[in-house]
């Protein structure tokens, strides 16, 4: 079944730079900037940061609410950190798999383990 006749004509239709084709799933992965790179290096560094100091009182990993899924993902240190590492090689790193029943109290959230080190520092 098509009903592509009964649309609007879509005004990017020979435009390579169609808004849209960022939403496909398929499509190679963009360049990384210079800052996102930095950003992402930061964040990685972080992770260790959180892992050494956090990991020993019982939390796995991070948690975030996916806007895309509308669910919470939930991401072991070494995942996340596996998954910031294939970013900076630009190769697809498989954010969006499903976790296999996560111990929810085990992850927490980004801020809070940026709340925890910094709390850490300040002693
Ligand atoms: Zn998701």
């Amino acid at each position: 079944m098509n009903f592509d006749h009964q649309m609007p004509l879509d005004p990017f239709a020979d435009d390579p730079n169609d808004p849209a084709s960022f939403l496909t799933e398929d499509e190679p992965v963009e360049p990384i900037s210079d800052e996102e790179r930095a950003a992402i290096e930061r964040d990685l560094a972080l992770v260790k940061d959180f892992r050494r100091v956090l990991e020993p009182r019982g939390v796995r990993g991070i948690v975030f609410f996916c806007e895309d899924c509308e669910i919470y993902h939930y991401f072991d240190w070494a995942i996340l950190a596996a998954n910031m590492r294939a970013t900076l090689r630009e190769t697809v790193s498989p954010v969006h798999e499903p976790g296999a029943q996560p111990d929810v109290d085990a992850y927490v959230t980004w801020d809070y383990a940026l709340g925890y080190i910094d709390g850490v520092r300040g002693i």
